[in-house]
């Protein structure tokens, strides 16, 4: 008998019972537009203005002000970066910093900023996929307007060295970005303590359902609109506010952060018996280090594999995962970040990532282990390069 094991936990989460519950009654009674003075307006009004409390205090930011409501993660992010860099271009700050390993929402971005006369900066990651704080020092310049370094890794799981670069920035007065999408949850984030000037939050990454995200700004960065319209979120992104989302939101904000160090002690067991029965198989590697990790995340290649023939053949056995090759990402090109991290295209098209959550057992760990290795062995016997590595 197949098992169902969802196995992709960063790629997104299922809706928990705590955060379905929180949503309910504005499913269908509560209704009220935020905007209003009668009682259910109201009710609205003090459910948003609950969850905007509960993401400012998951972050310890100084105020629930600092807190903005967005569609998603890659709002966030596309938020922070446009709307701090296109406010400082008057001052005649016309250089960003970012690095090579960002998710698109960031990549992506920057690109669209480059055309718009930004200059870009893309600092590099080592082989075990970490940032070097002193290359954000060294590429600082009296033009820089913002900062923007991903907390943890979206695919090999990585956990960047915020707070030094935090500190780094705070010293030479410059803007920093965080996308802590993938942290939330998993890190001690402090916003004050570790000098974040943004950082951006999806809540689909931690249970909410998916189309809800926050961009925490600190008070005084110039910051553009994002959406021009109402007075909703302080007049900064103007539209009715999706309260269902936003109730969700500050529900799994409370829920992902309540205690932290037990989350990661529970899905540290279960990667490390994933990551030491799997590295058993000949010719694999652990992609990103090993410690300075995402406690959920296993990102691991197998040479001579190909990663969509591995993901059909987990999904025939009821295992949900995601690899770092082509056909995933519509490119004939492996992942961006298994290759910023030396691996060669063939290696990274071989990759798979396994990340664990809430909802995982150690039973469901037991199965993947059971299943994958024979998997492994058949797409390798199938490969014409397999041979003439073992004869190597
Ligand atoms: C998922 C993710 C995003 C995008 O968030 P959405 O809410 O899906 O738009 C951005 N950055 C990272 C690191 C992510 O993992």
């Amino acid at each position: 008998m197949n098992r169902f094991v969802y196995a992709d936990n960063a790629a997104t989460t299922q809706v928990s019972d705590y955060v379905y519950n929180a949503m309910l009654p504005f499913i269908k009674e509560k209704y009220g537009n935020a905007s209003t003075i009668y009682s259910i307006g109201r009710e609205s009004r003090e459910a948003v203005e609950e969850a905007r409390a509960k993401v400012a205090k998951a972050l310890n930011a100084a105020s629930p002000n600092e807190i903005y409501f967005t569609g998603c993660g890659t709002e966030s992010d596309n938020w922070a970066l446009k709307g701090v860099a296109r406010a400082l271009k008057e001052k005649g700050k016309n250089h960003i910093i970012t690095s090579v390993f960002e998710h698109h929402a960031i990549l992506h971005t920057a690109q669209a900023l480059e055309k718009e006369g930004f200059e870009v900066t893309y600092i590099p990651v080592d082989e075990k996929g970490l940032i070097n704080p002193q290359d954000v020092k060294n590429a600082i310049r009296p033009t820089t307007a913002i900062v923007s370094i991903m907390y943890a890794n979206n695919e090999i799981g990585t956990i960047q060295p915020i707070p030094e670069i935090g500190k780094i920035c705070k010293e030479a007065g410059v803007v920093f970005h965080t996308d802590a999408v993938q942290a939330i949850g998993n890190v001690e984030i402090d916003v004050q303590a570790q000098n974040i000037d943004l950082l951006s939050l999806s809540g689909h990454k931690i249970h909410a359902p998916k189309g809800v995200g926050a961009l925490y700004c600190r008070k005084g960065i110039k910051l553009q609109n994002f959406i021009d319209g109402g007075a909703q979120e302080r007049g900064h992104r103007g539209g009715t506010e999706n309260i269902l989302g936003i109730v969700a939101l500050g529900a799994a904000m409370e829920d992902a952060c309540r205690d932290i160090p037990g989350r990661n002690r529970k899905f540290r067991e279960m990667t490390d018996k994933l990551i030491d029965n799997l590295l058993k198989i000949p010719h694999t590697r652990l992609n990103g280090d090993r410690e300075k990790r995402l406690a959920g995340n296993v990102n691991i290649s197998f040479e001579a594999v190909e990663g969509e023939a591995l993901l059909l053949m987990l999904d025939a056995k009821g295992i949900c995962a995601s690899s770092g090759s082509a056909c995933t990402s519509g490119s004939l090109d492996p992942s961006h970040v298994l290759l910023s991290i030396g691996l060669p295209h063939e290696i990274a098209h071989g990759s798979l990532r396994l990340s664990v959550g809430d909802f995982t057992t150690m039973e469901d760990v037991d199965y993947i282990l059971e299943v994958l290795p024979p998997i492994i062995n058949t797409l390798r016997m199938m490969s014409p390069v397999w041979e003439k590595i073992c004869n190597q």
